[in-house]
């Protein structure tokens, strides 16, 4: 089984968005939770202990640019918490005709709506995979 559809990636995520107030693109403010990915800006010796400050939540779009960015050059690492990173990300975005979606009251509470949402589902899926480990044992 590949990491990212085990438990520990799981629960590894669930802590970031419990960790996180808004679960929302970091760079492009879109709220369509299908739509989010977690992007390492650095990596922990092993990957099973990566904590919520070496994650950032990215929608695919914009995790796939950060990738590309950093693959052409144009940013010295994928840390889009760093303003200079998010800046060249955001340009890029605007220079691409693409949207930057304004945090409107609307938007906060679509954010907080999919918070709730993604942390019980992964709650649930956390809590079956437990009992089905169980039956196993
Ligand atoms: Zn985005
Ligand atoms: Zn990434």
């Amino acid at each position: 089984m590949g990491f990212h559809t085990s438990h520990d990636w799981r629960r590894i995520k669930l802590n970031k968005i419990i960790d996180t107030d808004l679960f929302i693109c970091l760079c492009c403010n879109r709220t369509r939770y299908e739509w989010m990915q977690f992007h390492h800006i650095e990596y922990p010796e092993d990957i099973k202990d990566t904590t919520s400050e070496q994650l950032v939540i990215l929608c695919f779009e914009c995790h796939k640019l950060i990738h590309c960015l950093k693959q052409m050059r144009a940013v010295d690492s994928v840390n889009v918490n760093d303003p200079i990173v998010l800046d060249k990300m955001r340009g890029t975005i605007i220079h691409l005709g693409l949207p930057i979606y304004e945090l409107t009251d609307k938007r906060i509470n679509k954010a907080k709506e999919n918070k709730e949402k993604i942390v019980n589902r992964l709650q649930l899926e956390l809590s079956r995979a437990r009992k089905s480990k169980k039956v196993l044992d």
